[in-house]
């Protein structure tokens, strides 16, 4: 079990989230025009980096959306933020 630390709620064991994607992925502005493997990439490729990622995350107790910078090699969770603070 990993304890991550929610913007809103503070520490909360991980069941409590979900992954939703990987920071900066933008949406294609024309997605009804986009041919059908490009949306597919779009949909489901991810980066997957070695080290230092930045991600999305939802706490699903107060559907909270929020970036985690997190390291992917050991795990260890070393900021988190509201996204309204990236929208600023
Ligand atoms: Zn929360």
């Amino acid at each position: 079990m990993q304890i991550f630390p929610c913007p809103f709620c503070g520490p909360r064991n991980e069941t409590e989230f979900h992954f939703a994607g990987e920071l900066g992925k933008v949406r294609p502005a024309t997605a009804e025009k986009i041919a059908a493997p490009d949306w597919a990439t779009y949909l489901y490729a991810q980066r997957n980096e070695k080290g230092l990622v930045h991600e999305v995350w939802m706490h699903l107790t107060c559907s909270e959306l929020f970036v985690m910078e997190r390291d992917s090699v050991t795990m260890q969770v070393l900021d988190t933020r509201s996204l309204r603070e990236d929208a600023q």
